[in-house]
């Protein structure tokens, strides 16, 4: 005998398989909905359906917006030829936030670990390259500072060097294995004013 409905078990799946959401919370999320009137239901589908729809990557960054080119490489005044490699669009909105960074991005979106099988043709390394083959004075690897985000600033430092390029890593000071959006701007900042070249 089912517990529930056929239509909320599908529905607590659905929500379960969502990253941070557990099977208590989807169910609890689950009840929700459907307590939820009718109005609010149809707009957050909306939302989420118009969200997938109309969000693109940046054609220059590959950070995730509205537009062919984001707000960011778009804006006069940054500087084009100093790039921060970050993971994704969460860290850099982080280092955002910090005011303090006058650059431009490249977001990877995720960062090798080959024990979850994901290569360096998997993320956005290929594309930085081919950014790097153009007016560029200096990277700043600004990964996580966890096993895979390591890994992948080492690789991309490979590469990069024998281009000309100065390349350099943001300072320690950043907890390891932290996800850099929970870091407080002050923290990044000096991560970022401490950065060495490698
Ligand atoms: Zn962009």
């Amino acid at each position: 005998m089912e517990l529930y409905s056929g239509y909320i078990n599908k529905l607590v799946d659905e929500l379960a398989s969502l990253p941070g959401i557990g099977n208590k919370s989807a169910q609890r999320l689950a009840f929700h909905l459907v307590g939820m009137p009718q109005e609010r239901v149809d707009r957050l589908a909306k939302v989420m359906m118009e969200a997938k729809a109309k969000v693109r990557y940046c054609k220059k960054c590959f950070t995730l917006t509205d537009s062919e080119v984001c707000p960011i490489c778009s804006k006069p005044g940054r500087n084009q030829k100093l790039i921060m490699v970050v993971e994704n669009s969460r860290d850099l909105a982080a280092y955002e936030k910090t005011g303090k960074y006058e650059g431009v991005y490249h977001v990877l979106h995720g960062a090798i670990s080959p024990m979850i099988g994901i290569g360096p043709g998997d993320i956005k390394i290929k594309e930085l390259v081919e950014r790097c083959a153009e007016d560029v004075e200096e990277v700043i690897l600004a990964t996580n500072s966890s096993l895979e985000g390591e890994t992948t600033a080492m690789y991309i430092s490979k590469l990069l060097k024998p281009m000309g390029i100065k390349v350099t890593r943001i300072a320690s000071g950043v907890p390891v294995g932290g996800d850099l959006e929970y870091i407080d701007e002050v923290t990044l900042s000096r991560a970022l004013d401490g950065r060495v070249e490698l």
